[in-house]
């Protein structure tokens, strides 16, 4: 096991397998899957859902051996589905390559993070998922399946939940490697916040909005800017620059978190909030996300605004990004530029249950899709209808997984029979 344990990261879900699995060679792979009644791959157990569970065999890719090789031809490169962008950013950058995004934390694996959808910000920054051009896969029958961009599959089998097969290999399209300087801007009042929404998340290459809903506005603004672009200045917005570093979450250490202060470094040192040596977050949390579309941010947050009252109590902090729409059947920014409302709240599921329910009814105008790797309360049904591609879904993983070996009861509930 990943972690080293039968739990996720946060410790409120206890996996329920039979027994956990590490091989060493694709042939051992193979064979652990076609011995299985049921098997799930698991990434480095960081999604706060059921999503990876099984309740036959978990099975981890993170023993395979380790490759992270570079294309330079045609800018991409393969890498090992189990290691973590912390592992393979630093030898893409040696190369001259680095990724177009990256999440909130550099220490989840690259297939895990690929299956849910997971996302920074940036109004032109597709979800990672959109930097993949090919999977390699051991499927159902124990046989290796490759999948590329362009093929007919492709689109519903990278954000697939781990229900098209356990993924060994990603091929990453990279873009040249570039530089970041990350500065935290502080004090912006709400109503700016959502006037100027556009103008402020526009700014950078980066941007999130940081709120704990208890006072007036945004605490802290993070713009992640490209060496190179002209220099964001928010001064027009009421805000000033940190005069230190800073932790999202407040009374936290910002030692845990990425350079800021304007310092340019490498993307993969400045993208994520957080550093791959530190624990990233609070640690002590539970997560919960929505992404609405992008053209009714303002008036979405509006509508959170309106519960804040129940949220403040339970909540660390809120973050706000942007994320760019793409083609991927099940990624939550399917077919729309989004905004995602996210929240950390504090590590206590009966006291945060009926808050996530009240934030969903309050977005329900809005489509909300949520995040398939956080917290969340959303009806079944309503979860499937916000997905216009599930009935193709379902015929992808009925041809490719008829038996259901890849099926566990969260990829039944909220796809399969939803
Ligand atoms: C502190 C913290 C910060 C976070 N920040 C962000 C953020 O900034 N943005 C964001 O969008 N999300 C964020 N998340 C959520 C996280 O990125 C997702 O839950 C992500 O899926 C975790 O990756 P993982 O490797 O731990 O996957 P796991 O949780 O282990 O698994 C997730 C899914 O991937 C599948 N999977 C894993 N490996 C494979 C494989 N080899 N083949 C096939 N399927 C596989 C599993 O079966 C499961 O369905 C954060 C989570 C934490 C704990």
């Amino acid at each position: 096991m990943s972690n080293g344990a039968t739990t996720n990261w946060a410790g409120n879900v206890t996996f329920t397998p039979d027994h956990i699995t590490t091989p060493t060679s694709i042939d051992e792979l193979a064979a652990v899957v076609v011995g299985a009644r049921r098997v799930r791959a698991l990434g480095t157990a960081h999604s706060f859902s059921r999503v990876a569970d099984c309740d036959d065999v978990l099975v981890s890719v993170a023993a395979l051996p380790q490759v992270v090789e570079v294309d330079q031809t045609s800018s991409t490169a393969r890498v090992s589905a189990g290691m973590r962008w912390g592992e393979i950013a630093p030898v893409l950058h040696a190369h001259g390559l680095g990724v177009h995004t990256l999440g909130s934390l550099p220490h989840i694996s690259v297939a895990g993070s690929v299956a849910t959808g997971t996302h920074g910000s940036g109004d032109g920054n597709g979800c990672l998922a959109t930097a993949v051009v090919g999977l390699e896969l051991v499927t159902a029958d124990g046989s290796v399946r490759e999948i590329r961009r362009g093929d007919p599959d492709f689109a519903g089998s990278v954000v697939a939940l781990g229900s098209v097969g356990v993924v060994t290999h990603v091929t990453l399209a990279c873009v040249p490697a570039y530089d970041v300087a990350q500065t935290v801007w502080e004090g912006l009042r709400l109503d700016v916040a959502l006037d100027g929404f556009d103008a402020v998340m526009g700014c950078a290459q980066s941007v999130s909005m940081f709120t704990t809903w208890r006072g007036d506005g945004i605490e802290q603004v993070w713009v992640k800017q490209r060496v190179g672009d002209p220099e964001a200045d928010l001064t027009w917005t009421g805000m000033t620059r940190a005069d230190g570093p800073r932790h999202p979450v407040p009374g936290a250490d910002p030692v845990h978190c990425t350079q800021q202060g304007g310092v340019p470094g490498p993307w993969f040192e400045r993208v994520p909030h957080f550093r791959l040596d530190f624990t990233p977050s609070s640690g002590e949390e539970l997560q919960t996300e929505y992404l609405v579309p992008r053209e009714r941010a303002a008036v979405a947050l509006r509508a959170v605004d309106g519960v804040r009252h129940l949220v403040a109590p339970v909540l660390q902090v809120s973050e706000i990004r942007t994320v760019a729409g793409d083609d991927l059947w099940l990624s939550p920014a399917y077919g729309r530029d989004s905004v995602a409302i996210h929240f950390t709240w504090v590590a206590d599921t009966q006291r945060v249950l009926p808050v996530v329910a009240a934030v969903e009814e309050a977005l329900e105008p809005f489509g909300p899709r949520p995040h398939w790797g956080k917290v969340f309360t959303t009806s079944p049904g309503d979860v499937a209808a916000a997905y216009p591609r599930m009935a193709e879904v379902r015929r992808l993983l009925d041809a490719h997984d008829p038996g259901g070996r890849f099926t566990n009861d969260f990829v039944s509930t909220y796809v399969r029979d939803a």
